[in-house]
């Protein structure tokens, strides 16, 4: 049988090791190397293991001789033509494969959108993607190259939001910001942090622990509210409106550093594809036939989804779900 994996992320290349046991695989990646998202990680929770290590265990897998990788090549358009699936690249390409699993993953919200916030207006306002950077680089630094006195994190950015048209929640940002809160802490115990919530998802096994962690060995302080408007300060800080939900009182305070907790949508390639296989599901993502017990296949026969192209997921379901694909396709 030959299959085609769509993204060579986590999903992409779990399931292609499995599944190149008895069949050939070529996984298709946009970008010009695998796991650009994960790569762009410090580190993973709950456990602060290196994102570095992960990547490079899926990386080896990737050597197997049945594995076929094609880094920079998109895949644009995908045909049902008889008993196969006939993908088309972005130079023109053409392949015909029985079995496509589609593992397109995700891309972050685009925090311009929300312009009250300032961002890419003012230097002090950056998102959780380019503090994870900082913190990768082992310093985190305001926008005139100092420690931070203060950092302030603002949760459900373009998630939970009806003016960016996402309902839906990402399900990670809240514990990636008392990770990388705890994080900051760590490399800067002077900085105060502070995370303004609208309420604290903290879901999976040892989240719990770390927010409490958090608070009583780091002294990282949440406050329940939404922050309205951002602005510059005379001395280059920001100036942040918002409001204390639990006190019902207005406040304002200045930070170094905004940090905007930016969501997770649908990538351009899920969205794409899932419409061009005419699988396209809430807010452009892909759309399994159930949640439940078939939520790795879709409506289209030999036609197979894996991890955040579905719908907002961490590194480790992601991974668990890449495996239970390659079992539904290995099963046919
Ligand atoms: S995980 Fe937390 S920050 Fe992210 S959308 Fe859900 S509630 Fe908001």
């Amino acid at each position: 049988m030959t299959i085609a994996i769509i993204g060579a992320g986590p999903a992409g290349i779990e399931a292609a090791a499995i599944l190149a046991g008895k069949h050939q695989v070529t996984l298709f990646e946009r970008e010009d190397k695998p796991l650009c998202n994960l790569r762009n990680k410090a580190f993973l929770f709950p456990d602060f293991s290196s994102a570095d290590v992960l990547a490079d265990q899926l990386e080896a897998k990737l050597s197997h001789g049945n594995i076929t990788l094609k880094v920079a090549t998109p895949v644009v358009s995908m045909q049902r033509t008889g008993e196969q699936w006939m993908l088309t690249t972005a130079s023109g390409e053409t392949a015909a494969f029985d079995k496509v699993l589609l593992a397109t993953g995700y891309r972050v919200f685009d925090a311009h959108k929300k312009e009250e916030l300032g961002y890419g207006i003012y230097k002090g306002v950056i998102t959780s993607i380019e503090m994870e950077e900082m913190i990768k680089d082992n310093q985190v630094r305001n926008n005139m190259g100092e420690v931070p006195k203060q950092v302030v994190f603002l949760q459900c950015v373009g998630s939970r939001d009806e003016k960016s048209g996402n309902h839906y929640c990402s399900k990670v940002c809240c514990v990636t910001a008392v990770k990388q809160a705890i994080e900051i802490k760590r490399l800067h115990p002077e900085t105060d942090v502070y995370i303004y919530y609208m309420d604290l998802r903290m879901w999976g096994q040892g989240f719990e622990e770390m927010y409490r962690e958090a608070q009583e060995k780091y002294g990282v302080n949440f406050v329940r509210g939404r922050i309205s408007e951002a602005a510059s300060t005379f001395d280059n800080r920001v100036q942040i409106k918002a409001e204390d939900t639990l006190m019902g009182i207005p406040l304002t305070m200045n930070a170094d550093l905004l940090v905007l907790m930016v969501g997770m949508c649908a990538s351009e390639g899920t969205a794409s594809l899932a419409q061009c296989a005419g699988i396209d599901g809430l807010y452009r993502f892909a759309q399994s036939l159930s949640p439940h017990m078939e939520d790795n296949l879709t409506a289209q026969p030999g036609l197979y989804l894996a991890g955040s192209c579905k719908r907002p997921m961490c590194i480790t379901d992601t991974v668990q779900d890449a495996r239970a694909a390659a079992v539904a396709i290995g099963n046919e």
